[in-house]
Parts: C-alpha cells; structure tokens; sequence
C-alpha cells in the first residue's frame, strides 16, 4: 500500500495550526505499533507506518491470541486490560477479519493440591474483580463439555476473548485504510535504524519526519544508537508452542493449567507454595499448559519460557510431549496430530510495569516490553502513550 515518500518540511508549528493534519510514523508492524498506527489515525493524524521485515513475523503472528484479563495483576495492569478488551471488542465488531469472540477461560486442576489452591484463590476479593469462580467437576463439564478428563476443579474466568493472530495485523490495517484512507500507509521493507527530533531515519537514508514518533521494534529495542539504558530495563523471554490438526469438538472455552497460577501475577494471593515442586521438565522449561481453539478446530498449545540468552536455536520435544500430555488428559481424549511448532520471542519489563513507554528524542516515543500481555493490553497502551505524548484526541 502507497509507496515510500520523502517527508521534509513538517514541524511541531505546522501541527498546532490545525490547517493540515499533524503527522505521526510508527516503526513496528507488530501489534504495539499497529494499534498506535490506528489511534494516531483516529486521532486526525497521517501516518506512516513502517514494518522492517516484508510482512510481520514476531510476537504479534506467533502468539495464542489469549485476550487474556483473569491473569493481570489487581491495580492498574488489571484496569489497562479492561479497557483494553473493551477497545478490542469495539474494533472486532467493525472489523470482524480479527477474530475476536468473546472466550471464557478455564483454568483446570488436575489434582487435589491444585484444587485447593484454586478454591482458596476463588474465595479471595482478587477472585470477584475478574469474574473468576471455583467450578466443581460436573460444573466444568457443563461449561466446557470438550472437558471429559479427570478434573477436581477449575476457576473460570468470564471476561477472557480471543483474537486470531495470524489475521489479526492485516485486519486491523484494512480497518484503518478503509476508515481513513489516504492518512494511512503501511511501507514493508523499511527497517528504521535511527532516531533524530521528531524523526526516524531508515536503512536507505530516508528521514520520515512527525510531529510524533513511535518505535514499537518488539524485542528488536536495543538495535538502535541510544537505546542502551533503557535496555537495561528490558528482557527477552523465548517460548515454544505448537498447533494440532482440527480437533473434533467444539471447545466452548480457552484452558490452562494449575501451573499457570504460577506465571500469572493475578495469583500472587493465592497459596501457592502449595502447589509443590513442578515435574523437572515443567521446571526446566518453565512450563504452562494454555491452549486454545482456532476457527478451523486446530488447538494451539504451549507454552515454554526461556530467559537466558542466547537462546537455543532448536525446539525441544521435552515439553512439547509434556503439554501434549497434559493437554489429552484434561480432555480425555488422544489430541490429533502436530502439524506446526514454532518459538516465538518477546520483550518483558523488568520491574513488571505494564510496558516501557519513554521519550528517547524529542518527539520519538519507544514503546514496547508489554512481556506475556502484549496482545491483550495493545490497544489500552496505544491509547496511553498518546496521552503521554500529550497528543490524545
Ligand atoms: C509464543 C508467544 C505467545 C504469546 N501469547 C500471548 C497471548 O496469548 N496473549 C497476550 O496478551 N500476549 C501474548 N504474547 C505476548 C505478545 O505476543 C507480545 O507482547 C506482543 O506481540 C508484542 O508486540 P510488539 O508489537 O511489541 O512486538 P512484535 O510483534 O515482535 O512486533 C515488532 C515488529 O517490529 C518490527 N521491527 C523490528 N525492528 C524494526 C526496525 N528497526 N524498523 C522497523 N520495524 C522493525 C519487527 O519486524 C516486528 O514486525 C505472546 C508472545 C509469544 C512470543
């Protein structure tokens, strides 16, 4: 879409004037830049949206597509996925290619220390602030009749949804084109390796000038001059997932298992030392069991967490075996076969802040370390940073 321009001539004065509209470049094809490029739009901007690679391929297509708001931490993590799941839902309506369905989740235990843990957890105000109840067996069987394994329990959380995200990205731009027209372009191919007031420079010289600019590079943040401190405060967290041929029954919910209590922060008051000591192999490979259901009936399963770099090139068969396992229990029955696996790799804030959003230019906002909620929160922290960049319509 529209071919690569040289921008000259734009200005902080130009933009005050209201007599043309301000204009805005975004780097990052991902979902954080996507869903900046799309509130910059609806806020009169012209953007220019400009992906590196020629299609994106990061976090944002490789995810579960897990609207995910029972796992966030009480307080403002939890309030910045609320709005942000009511963002979603408003735009899915306008634009159905997302895919987004509202999706209640079950998180399911399989043994008696699991249970108790998730009855206590479900007693507790923590609980009531995301819709999430205990079920007793028969109960999670009526909610989610694919469930015909051995379960003692499950909370259910009704506020989840679920988004496709090999779709999601193209989706969105097509939205945007159409609501806005010519004040959108999306340029493939533009690897941005620069940042000066007010513009990015890119791998051929070109200065793509804005009176705002977003750098939502994904875990790409420390490829650019200047972005070193900051880097400090970010990580790279590696997961392996996998993808099942259709499975022959409807999942009426997304699952997870007990060790997922484990990486969610929603869970910090719960019990969990009770839990135990996970299998080696869960250990090892800081394993959770998440799976959800695409539209074709094929079962996205994971995930794993690595955190050192550099990060093993390979996929393991370990964890994979084991989320199989674990996935075939809960719905007692043999899964169909693999067709695909693949890592995925994704930018997390130290400190747990929902993202790192920072002014590294006048002008030039980074925005990115959303960690394990990125695709959930996007379009609430879109909407921030154009508070924070004062710029809000
Ligand atoms: C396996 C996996 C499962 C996950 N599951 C979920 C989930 O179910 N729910 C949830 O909420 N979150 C989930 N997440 C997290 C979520 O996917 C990420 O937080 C989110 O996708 C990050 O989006 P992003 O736009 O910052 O990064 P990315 O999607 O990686 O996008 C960054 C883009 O920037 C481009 N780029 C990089 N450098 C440059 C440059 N110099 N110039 C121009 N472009 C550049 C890249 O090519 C890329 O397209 C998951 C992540 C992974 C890896």
């Amino acid at each position: 879409m529209g071919g690569r321009r040289r921008h000259t001539g734009r200005g902080p004065h130009r933009q005050r004037s209201g007599v043309t509209p301000r204009r805005a470049v975004v780097a990052g094809g991902g979902i954080i830049g996507t869903w900046h490029a799309l509130e910059l739009a609806e806020a009169g901007f012209r953007v220019d949206h400009l992906e590196a690679e020629a299609g994106p391929t990061g976090a944002s297509v490789r995810n579960f597509g897990l609207i995910w708001v029972s796992g966030r931490r009480a307080g403002t993590e939890l309030a910045v996925a609320r709005r942000a799941r009511r963002r979603w839902q408003e735009i899915g309506t306008l634009a159905p290619g997302i895919g987004f369905r509202p999706m209640s989740s079950l998180t399911v235990a399989t043994d008696t220390a699991g249970c108790s843990v998730m009855r206590t957890f479900a007693e507790h105000p923590d609980a009531a602030a995301r819709g999430i109840s205990f079920l007793e067996p028969d109960d999670v069987r009526a909610c989610n009749p694919a469930v015909l394994g051995d379960v003692e329990g499950a909370l259910h959380c009704t506020e989840d949804a679920v988004v496709e995200p090999r779709l999601a990205l193209a989706a969105l731009r097509a939205h945007i084109a159409a609501a806005h027209g010519d004040r959108y372009r999306f340029h493939p191919g533009c690897r941005v390796t620069g940042a000066e007031p007010h513009a990015l420079v890119d791998t051929t010289g070109t200065r793509w000038e804005g009176d705002l600019a977003v750098l939502a590079t994904g875990a790409a943040y420390d490829h650019l001059p200047g972005t070193g401190a900051m880097a400090t405060r970010l990580r790279r967290v590696r997961l392996q997932m996998l993808q099942t041929a259709p499975f022959p029954a409807t999942l009426t919910t997304s699952l997870a298992d007990s060790d997922s209590l484990r990486y969610y922060p929603a869970y910090e008051s719960a019990p969990l030392d009770q839990l135990g000591a996970q299998t080696p192999v869960a250990a090892e490979h800081h394993l959770q069991l998440l799976l959800v259901q695409r539209p074709d009936g094929g079962l996205t399963i994971g995930d794993t967490h690595a955190y050192g770099e550099p990060f093993d090139f390979a996929l393991c068969e370990d964890p994979t075996r084991e989320l199989l396992a674990r996935a075939g229990r809960i719905l007692g029955s043999e899964l169909p076969p693999v067709q695909r696996r693949w890592e995925g790799v994704y930018a997390q804030c130290v400190d747990g802040d929902v993202c790192l959003r920072e002014e590294i230019q006048p002008g030039v906002w980074m925005v990115t370390g959303p960690g394990g909620r990125g695709m959930t929160c996007s379009p609430a922290i879109a909407a921030d940073t154009l508070h924070a960049a004062g710029v809000a319509a």
